[in-house]
């Protein structure tokens, strides 16, 4: 970006309105370690408009409160065809501020929202919303969904537009309204977003967006208009948010961390010609920057080597540079502190013994911008810090097994649930695998989530599920009219 972006206002009850505070949040780019531009710095104050806003359009039965499912359906077709028009700014935003690779931005963060706002208006049109039960004491119940309130979203910089949209697709299809927070690291996107809803014809207050730190953050989760969390992160973060919304009883979806098993099974085809980019995908996607991704490498004793050779190859066959070149693979670490702590655990791997099969330093090349080799492990065991702990960076860890028994007990030997795959031949014997797994989602020779089911964590990668049928139900609450 030669020019820089600046923004002074937020948008908060469909219009650009100023900031009470004074503060700025400036982005310095990943690529070229330069600033890009900055927004106004949120403060509890902006936060306390937002929720009023968003509290007014709910309750506004003339308006948003009063609208059919149809007439919701509708505005969100509106505001992924306005997102479609603006695919290739949000794109370029994203990968200008994360690193994210310009090629996976441009197929994810500018087409996701999309495909889920046309999902979930499909399914507002056709969800029951109502019904009415016999009862088992002679009469019968009108059991209503209604939507759950104003809702406030916390969403990460890894994919801040997609994550948003796991939120507001299924929770405008139910008539919630938002407060979104956006992290610091990625707000220009966000400003797209809201321009986006404003040409829709979203009413005013439905989505209100004001960026700002953790601070505000938590000022937001516990505010008393708000009637449920919806967050995207760190599980240090979720437990702390769990803890604040266990005591107010607020409901609250948690999608945290992750450390996932990619299983190679003994007749695994490991083509990297034919299943490259499903590995890439399943085990690297955005860097490793990415919750779901199978960072542990589970490989069959009888094939350690040639996994290893397999993985090594592929890290040293990718095009590692600036996220705004249309063949990056890989791009740099979103900031300089969260590339210290990937190259942290690579120190720490070395340390345990591990060994280094590919990668390992920063590349030569490039002498700007916060970038790490793709760094393949060999010879880790599963207690190793980097088996264990969730690195967010594109560090993969291979470790044997001996037998499925083996591989299932060491693939949910982990803290985590969130993701994972098995790699085989034998289609059955991977879902018989699969089903053992203790996690939230698992792919088959591939791992991408589908809009139509659920996705989320068991054990510490986090509470509830987004996406699907399950991902509306999750902004509804039920009622039963005795009649
Ligand atoms: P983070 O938890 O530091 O921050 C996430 C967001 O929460 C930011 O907007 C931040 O400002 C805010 N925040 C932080 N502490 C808060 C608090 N106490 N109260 C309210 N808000 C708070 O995480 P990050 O480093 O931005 O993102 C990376 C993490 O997100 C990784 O652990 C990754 O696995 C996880 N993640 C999970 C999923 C998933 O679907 N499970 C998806 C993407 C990322």
């Amino acid at each position: 970006m030669s020019s820089t972006t600046e923004h002074n206002a937020f948008f908060i009850g469909g219009e650009y309105r100023a900031p009470a505070g004074t503060g700025r949040i400036t982005v310095i780019s990943p690529n070229t370690e330069e600033p890009i531009g900055s927004v106004p710095d949120g403060t509890e104050a902006d936060i306390d408009a937002a929720v009023a806003a968003a509290r007014q359009a709910f309750t506004d039965k003339s308006g948003w409160g009063g609208w059919s499912p149809a007439q919701r359906a509708d505005a969100m077709e509106r505001l992924a065809d306005e997102l479609d028009k603006r695919a290739a700014d949000l794109a370029q935003a994203v990968s200008a501020q994360n690193g994210m690779p310009i090629a996976i931005a441009g197929q994810l963060e500018a087409v996701f929202p999309q495909l889920l706002l046309r999902y979930y208006a499909g399914l507002a049109r056709e969800y029951p919303f109502e019904e009415t039960r016999p009862g088992l004491l002679g009469g019968s119940t009108l059991v209503t969904a209604d939507p759950v309130g104003v809702v406030g979203a916390i969403v990460p910089w890894n994919f801040p537009q997609a994550l948003a949209a796991f939120k507001y697709a299924p929770g405008l299809a139910a008539g919630a309204t938002f407060v979104f927070k956006p992290s610091p690291e990625t707000v220009f996107d966000a400003y797209t977003l809201a321009d986006a809803v404003a040409a829709a014809g979203i009413p005013d207050g439905v989505i209100n967006i004001v960026p700002g730190g953790r601070e505000v953050g938590a000022y937001l989760v516990s505010h008393p208009g708000v009637d449920k969390v919806a967050f995207t992160g760190s599980t240090a973060a979720g437990r702390t948010i769990s803890e604040v919304c266990g005591r107010l009883l607020r409901p609250v979806t948690l999608e945290l961390g992750g450390k996932s098993a990619a299983i190679i099974l003994d007749d695994a085809d490991l083509d990297l010609t034919r299943v490259g980019e499903q590995i890439f995908s399943a085990t690297l996607l955005n860097n490793g920057q990415t919750c779901f991704l199978g960072t542990r490498i589970l490989a069959p004793r009888s094939r350690y080597d040639e996994v290893v050779q397999t993985f090594a190859g592929l890290a040293g066959s990718l095009q590692v540079g600036s996220a705004l070149e249309a063949t990056t693979q890989i791009g740099p670490m979103v900031s300089a502190r969260q590339r210290e702590r990937v190259e942290s655990y690579i120190a720490k791997g070395k340390g345990d013994g591990a060994t280094v099969a590919a990668g390992g330093g920063r590349p030569q090349a490039l002498d700007r911008g916060w970038f790490v080799e793709p760094t393949v492990f060999a010879g880790v065991d599963n207690n190793h810090a980097i088996a264990q702990e969730e690195i967010f960076g594109p560090v993969l860890s291979i470790i044997s097994y001996d037998g499925d028994d083996d591989a299932v007990a060491i693939a949910n030997a982990s803290d985590y649930g969130l993701g994972g795959s098995v790699w085989t031949s034998d289609h059955d014997h991977g879902v018989s695998v699969a089903r053992r797994v203790e996690t939230g989602s698992i792919g088959i020779n591939a791992y991408l989530p589908d809009p139509t089911a659920p996705f989320g964590g068991v054990k510490s990668s986090g509470l509830g599920r987004e996406l699907g049928p399950e991902g509306l139900a999750a902004y509804l609450v039920k009622k039963s009219v005795y009649l």
